[in-house]
């Protein structure tokens, strides 16, 4: 890859990240692709993707209080949204001659398997994203280019499987133990008034927003929390931190900081209804 751009990633401290056959990825929403530009399968108008690269952003900060670590700095989409503008304009004028398109989580492609053939990591038994270096404390992201592989000139990366199926987050999980199946993180997600049941399960692992159970006590975790590479050297992840999630700190909230963190994706009243079942204990 041009040195420019090299240390373009370096510089925003960026240093997960490969390529793949666009050929080998799974087009799983057409429409997003065809909306960049892009010809979603042979026959179709459009460019044709050739390339993904592959990005880790990893976020990692450390494990708040009552919430989940994804949630406690700002919402990944807006930091994604400035990277990807800053990075293809910097693509565009290196290969004029190709297209460049940047997604994160609304991705055309199957983001978990394009990044395990990209070689940054593969998916570990609690259904995460594992690396080795920031374990599953990252979001992904992509590039998707008209642009041959071998023109993006970057090393095959290549990684073993970091999951050593130890059983560790299933037996950890506390919807596995449950008679009927449940994830507590989207149970804190959910809308409207909860049952007694799940008012109780709320209260008993104390979250007001998502569950960090199943990363927790994964040993590809607790080494990167050894070795201290799983902490974020991304600014923006760093800062302005949520450490613990109260009612007067929602109340608070402008609308405006309110909508730039995770936690306000059901609205202000399902975290405060979380909230309130945690001050009822
Ligand atoms: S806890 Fe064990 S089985 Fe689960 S993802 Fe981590 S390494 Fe894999
Ligand atoms: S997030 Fe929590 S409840 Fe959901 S699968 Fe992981 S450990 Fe289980």
């Amino acid at each position: 890859m041009k040195h420019e751009l090299i240390e373009f990633l370096k510089k925003e401290n960026i240093e997960l990240y490969g390529i793949t056959d666009a050929t080998r990825c799974r087009v799983k929403l057409a429409h997003v692709l065809r909306r960049a530009g892009f010809a979603s399968c042979e026959g179709e108008e459009g460019k044709t993707p050739r390339s993904l690269l592959c990005l880790c952003f990893p976020y990692f900060s450390e494990f708040p209080k009552n919430l989940s670590a994804y949630a406690a700095a700002r919402d990944y989409h807006a930091f994604c949204d400035g990277f990807f503008r800053r990075f293809t304009a910097l693509l565009a004028s290196a290969y004029p001659q190709y297209t460049f398109c940047g997604f994160a989580d609304k991705s055309p492609y199957d983001e978990v398997y394009a990044a395990s053939l990209a070689g940054l990591g593969k998916r570990g038994d609690n259904m995460l994203f594992l690396t080795e270096k920031y374990s599953s404390f990252v979001f992904l992201g992509e590039i998707v280019s008209d642009m041959p592989c071998e023109e993006w000139e970057l090393p095959k990366r290549s990684i073993e499987d970091p999951c050593i199926h130890c059983g560790k987050c299933k037996d950890a999980c506390p919807g596995y133990k449950a008679e009927e199946f449940f994830c507590l993180s989207a149970l804190t997600q959910k809308k409207g008034e909860l049952t007694p049941e799940e008012e109780g399960i709320i209260r008993r692992y104390k979250s007001a927003w998502g569950c960090d159970i199943c990363q927790k006590v994964c040993p590809v975790t607790q080494n990167a929390l050894k070795n201290g590479t799983i902490y974020t050297p991304i600014e923006y992840f760093k800062s302005n931190i949520t450490h613990e999630l109260t009612t007067e700190l929602i109340e608070n909230m402008s609308d405006e900081e309110f909508t730039a963190r995770a936690y306000s994706w059901r609205g202000k009243n399902t975290v405060l209804r979380n909230l309130k079942i945690l001050n009822e204990e």
